[in-house]
């Protein structure tokens, strides 16, 4: 497996080199909203810490992600009346993966919603800092 890259697009996020619609950080982990959605409110929940993906990441992050996951999954489902929540998570090019920080998709989920195919449409920014509201507000409440 490929050393981890920290030129990577997440890592650029995290260190505040590029712009994101941020839901809730803590220590370990960071969540903000996907640029290209695949549904209504979909969150990419990461680890602090460098990792491609599952196959090299600390176990403590993996738990640490696990819960910010928990949080952002409750939120979601409250803020969006989602009937379901899926999580995705994808490891190297053959198992999906197109950004090299690991990376956990929170997607709400409806009755009879198909999910969008992946990166389809940049969603506008305005529609995307609306969303992170609610769900940071949410997640405060
Ligand atoms: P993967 O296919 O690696 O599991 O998922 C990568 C995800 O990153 C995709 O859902 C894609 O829409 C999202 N993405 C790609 N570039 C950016 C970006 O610059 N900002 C944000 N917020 N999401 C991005």
């Amino acid at each position: 497996m490929a050393a981890y890259d920290p030129k990577n697009i997440f890592a650029a996020i995290l260190k505040g080199q590029l712009p994101s619609h941020k839901v809730y950080e803590d220590e370990l982990t960071y969540a903000f909203m996907d640029i290209m959605p695949r549904a209504e409110g979909h969150v990419l929940v990461i680890p602090k810490a460098p990792s491609r993906n599952i196959l090299d990441m600390e176990p403590e992050d993996l738990a640490a992600v696990a819960r910010t996951i928990k949080k952002v999954a409750l939120a979601a489902r409250e803020t969006f009346k989602a009937d379901g929540i899926t999580i995705l998570q994808a490891n190297e090019s053959a198992g999906g993966q197109v950004v090299f920080h690991t990376h956990f998709h929170v997607l709400p989920r409806w009755n009879g919603v198909p999910l969008r195919p992946a990166a389809q449409e940049v969603e506008k920014p305005d529609v995307l800092a609306a969303q992170a509201e609610q769900l940071r507000k949410a997640l405060d409440g």
